[in-house]
């Protein structure tokens, strides 16, 4: 993700198949390698002729739009951010044969949405709130706390301010070919394919980016931070939801 221009399309961190059966493997290439593809294209395209924009990483580029010169800034969250967007989205998504855990993760979760069934719902709802062409994503915010969010096309929650932690696709060519215009069946089948793994990682780093800007920001009263997460109660888990990534539960 640090990387600039050129930008290339990395290559899918697993098989085409291996989110079968809950997301297909045409849907799959298709994604990847036409739609994705054209977005690394497009974006080096414009940044061909951006030679001061050359050495800026994806992120850079699309999370201050406004420092952006204007004939090429809506290009750029179009184009930067479908790739910043995709990246993240297919990252994020593993065989469900192979879903792991996330001890730091869950118990926030827990912590910021009450249990991981409401969670869940609440992200289900925020999904299917998209009007059009979106996403929705768990981000970390400032504060330290977690939540569900939506973006419109390809834009970006780093430009809202917000920390990925993953983020689900719900433009239509990320389920079409399986589920028409079925979107719940498609965010349900999502749910089954979540790398908590990756999803735990960046939560950390999520966390330690916070830390890290509250040690070089001005000195500030620290009650107004929030209390550290380690002095929070230990969260139980619950006992008796079993829907999706309920695994998670099988956490120590
Ligand atoms: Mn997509």
């Amino acid at each position: 993700m640090n990387e600039h221009y050129p930008f290339v399309n990395p290559p899918l961190p697993y098989a085409y198949d291996a989110l079968e059966p809950y997301i297909d493997t045409q849907t799959m290439y298709l994604h990847h390698d036409r739609h994705l593809q054209r977005y690394v294209v497009e974006l080096n395209t414009i940044l061909r002729d951006q030679p001061e924009l050359q050495n800026l990483s994806l992120p850079e580029l699309i999370s201050d739009p406004e420092s952006l010169p204007e004939d090429v800034r809506q290009g750029i969250i179009n184009y930067g951010g479908g790739v910043y967007n995709h990246i993240l989205y297919f990252n994020g998504m593993t065989n469900s044969q192979t879903r792991a855990g996330a001890e730091a993760l869950y118990p926030a979760i827990v912590r910021d949405f009450g249990s991981l069934e409401e969670f869940f719902n609440q992200y289900k709802r925020k999904a299917l709130s998209v009007f059009g062409s979106g996403f929705a994503w768990l981000v970390l915010a400032p504060d330290g706390t977690l939540e569900i969010v939506t973006t419109r096309n390809q834009d970006t929650p780093i430009a809202d301010g917000f920390c990925v932690v993953t983020g689900m696709d719900v433009w239509e060519h990320a389920y079409y070919l399986k589920r028409f215009n079925d979107r719940a069946a498609y965010i349900e089948d999502w749910f089954h394919v979540v790398n908590w793994e990756v999803a735990d990682e960046l939560y950390k780093q999520c966390m330690n980016n916070i830390e890290n800007q509250r040690e070089t920001a001005p000195a500030q009263p620290s009650d107004t931070l929030g209390a550290p997460t380690a002095e929070q109660e230990p969260v139980p888990a619950p006992e008796t939801y079993t829907g999706p990534g309920s695994g998670l539960d099988e956490l120590p």
